[in-house]
C-alpha cells in the first residue's frame, strides 16, 4: 500500500504530488488522460494574480497571496519561465472607479503590496496603447505571467524524478474505504493508498461522490481566448484586466511569457464538462472588449483560438478539506494557478493533521532544467551543444526555432510525452505562426523512432487520434 493516491495531474495535482514527495511520502498520480495538464491547466489566462480580487478571509484570498509570493522562486527552481510584468485593472466610468477603490481596499486587507490607483495620464506613461475610453486603473506591481502547463509538467516531472509514479489513462471510477486506507480503481486496475487527494478539476465533485461525499457540486464555466502572433506581443507590457463583474475578472489583454499576446476569456456557464469548443459569439465579444481596453490590436494576426473550462464550486470558495484521510481540492477556479504551490502546502498540513508521517526526503532534488532553451542560448553555447550532439543543429520547428535535439531530450524526460501535442507542449514545436504545418510530420517521425513504434501508431493527442494510415502509394 502506498501513502497517497493523487487523482488528477493538473497544476494542483502536480504541485501536491511534488510537495508530498518532498515530505517523504510514497505516491502515485492517477490521470484519466494520456498526458498531464489536459484540464483547466492547459487553457487559461496564465496570470499569477496579485491577490486583490478574492474576498478577505476566504481560502482563495489566503492561498492566492501566499502562492503569488512563492511563485517566482518555485518557478525558478523548476526551470519554468516567469515574468513579473505587473497588472492594470482598467475602468471606463465613475462606477468602475468605485469598484477599483473597493479592490484596492480589499487587496490591502489581503496583504497585497504596492497597489495604487492611476490616472489616465499615469496609465498612458506606462501603457501608450491603452484604449481611448480608459479613465482610471488599479496597478498591481506583483502581478506576473507564467506558462501554466509547463509549470504542471515540471511539478509532475520533478515528483517522478524524486520517486512518485504517474499512471496515465487511469480514470478513477470507484473508491472504496478499506482497512487503513482506500482502494482507488479504474476499469482495469486498483491502487491501494492510505490517503487520497482529489484534484480532479471540473470532475472533482464526481470523484468526491465516489467516496460518498456529495456535499458540493462543480459547474463548468467556459472561457474563450484568441492568441496572437509574437509580432503583437509587445503592444502592452502589463496584463490589462477589465473592471470585474459578477461573472469574473472580465476580458484581459496580456503578453504571454513566450512573447505572444493573449485576449480573453469570456465567461459562460455550460452543462457539458467536455465542451471545449469556441463560438463565433464568444470570440466576437473577446475582440470587442479587448479593442476597448487596448488600441491597435491586429486581430488578423490571430494564430489560434481555444477554450478553457473553469471549475466553479457551489460554495463560492476553494473547497479544500479532509475527512478520514480523503482530501478534496475542488472548485479550484481562478486564482488556482497562482495558488497551486500554496494549495500544496495546505494539503500537506491537512494530511499531517490526519496522521500522515511527514519527514523531509533527504535526497530530494527540487531543481529541474528548463524544457525549451535552445533559442535562448548564445551562439557559443549553441555551438558547444551542437558539437556534442549534432541533432541540436537540425531545426524542426522553424517558427519557434526548436531543434531535434530538444525534442529528443523532451521525449525522454519525465513526464514523458507520447504524442505530437505532448511534444508541442514541452518544446513549443508547433506553437508558432504555422501551428505545426511544417514540423508535425517530422515530430511524428522522431516520436516513432524514439518510442520504437510505427509512425502509423503515433497520435495527435492520445486515444484514437491517429494521424497517418500508411504511405500514400501503398494505401
Ligand atoms: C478560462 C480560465 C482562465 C483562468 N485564468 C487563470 C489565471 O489567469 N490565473 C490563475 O491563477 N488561475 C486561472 N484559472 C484557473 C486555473 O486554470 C485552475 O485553477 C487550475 O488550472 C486548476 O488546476 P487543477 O489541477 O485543479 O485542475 P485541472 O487542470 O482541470 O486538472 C484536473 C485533472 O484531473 C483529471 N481527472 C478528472 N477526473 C478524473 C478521474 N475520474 N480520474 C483521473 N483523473 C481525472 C483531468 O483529466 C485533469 O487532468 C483559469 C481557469 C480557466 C478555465
Amino acid at each position: 500500500m502506498i501513502d497517497v493516491a493523487v487523482i488528477g495531474a493538473g497544476v494542483v495535482g502536480g504541485a501536491v504530488a511534488r510537495e508530498l514527495t518532498r515530505m517523504g511520502l510514497s505516491l502515485t498520480i492517477l490521470e484519466k488522460n494520456s498526458d498531464v495538464a489536459m484540464g483547466a491547466t492547459r487553457a487559461n489566462s496564465a496570470i499569477v494574480h496579485a491577490g486583490f480580487d478574492a474576498k478577505e478571509g476566504t481560502l482563495k484570498a489566503l492561498l492566492n497571496v501566499r502562492g503569488s509570493k512563492m511563485m517566482e522562486s518555485y518557478a525558478k527552481e523548476l526551470g519554468v519561465k516567469y515574468k513579473r510584468n505587473g497588472s492594470l485593472v482598467v475602468g471606463f466610468s465613475d462606477e468602475d472607479r468605485a469598484t477599483l477603490e473597493e479592490l484596492l481596499e480589499r487587496g490591502k486587507k489581503n496583504g497585497v503590496e504596492g497597489l495604487r490607483i492611476l490616472s489616465r495620464d499615469e496609465i498612458l506613461a506606462i501603457e501608450p496603447n491603452i484604449g481611448d475610453g480608459v479613465t482610471v486603473a488599479l496597478e498591481a506591481p506583483t502581478g506576473a505571467i507564467i506558462c501554466p502547463y509547463e509549470l504542471c509538467m515540471a511539478s509532475v516531472g520533478n515528483a517522478i524524478d524524486n520517486g512518485a509514479e504517474l499512471k496515465l489513462d487511469f480514470e478513477v471510477k470507484k473508491i472504496e474505504k478499506t482497512e487503513g486506507g482506500y482502494a482507488v480503481s479504474s476499469d482495469s486496475e486498483t491502487v491501494l493508498a492510505k490517503y487520497v487527494v482529489n484534484c480532479a478539476g471540473v470532475y472533482s465533485d464526481e470523484v468526491a461522490a465516489l467516496s460518498g461525499d456529495d456535499s458540493f457540486t462543480v459547474m463548468a464555466r467556459r472561457g474563450e481566448y484568441m492568441l496572437l502572433d509574437k509580432e503583437c506581443g509587445s503592444l502592452v507590457s502589463h496584463t490589462i484586466f477589465r473592471c470585474p463583474s459578477k461573472m469574473g475578472k472580465g476580458i484581459l489583454v496580456s503578453p504571454t511569457v513566450d512573447g505572444n499576446l493573449i485576449l480573453g476569456p469570456t465567461a459562460e456557464n455550460i452543462d457539458d464538462k467536455e465542451d471545449k469548443s469556441t463560438t463565433a459569439a464568444g470570440l466576437s465579444k473577446v475582440r470587442m472588449q479587448a479593442g476597448e481596453q487596448v488600441k491597435g490590436i491586429n486581430f488578423g494576426k490571430t494564430i489560434t483560438s481555444f477554450t478553457g473550462l473553469r471549475s466553479v464550486g457551489s460554495t463560492g470558495d476553494f473547497i479544500i478539506n479532509e475527512k478520514d484521510g480523503f482530501v478534496n481540492c475542488a472548485g479550484i477556479e481562478s486564482p488556482g494557478l497562482s495558488s497551486a504551490p500554496a494549495i500544496a502546502e495546505y494539503v500537506r498540513d491537512l494530511l499531517k493533521g490526519a496522521g500522515a508521517i511527514l519527514s523531509e526526503k533527504a535526497d530530494f532534488c527540487g531543481k529541474r532544467k528548463p524544457m525549451h532553451y535552445f533559442k535562448e542560448l548564445s551562439v557559443d553555447e549553441k555551438n558547444e551543444l551542437i558539437a556534442k550532439n549534432p541533432a541540436f543543429a537540425h531545426i524542426i520547428c522553424r517558427c519557434e526555432l526548436v531543434s531535434e535535439g530538444e525534442i529528443v531530450v523532451a521525449i525522454h524526460t519525465n513526464p514523458k510525452p507520447r504524442d505530437v501535442d505532448g511534444v508541442k507542449r514541452r518544446t513549443r514545436s508547433g506553437m508558432g505562426r504555422c501551428q505545426g504545418g511544417f514540423c508535425s510530420p517530422y515530430v511524428v517521425e522522431i516520436l516513432a523512432r524514439e518510442l520504437g513504434i510505427d509512425y502509423t501508431d503515433v497520435t495527435k493527442s492520445g486515444g484514437k487520434s491517429f494521424i497517418n494510415v500508411g504511405k500514400t502509394k501503398e494505401v
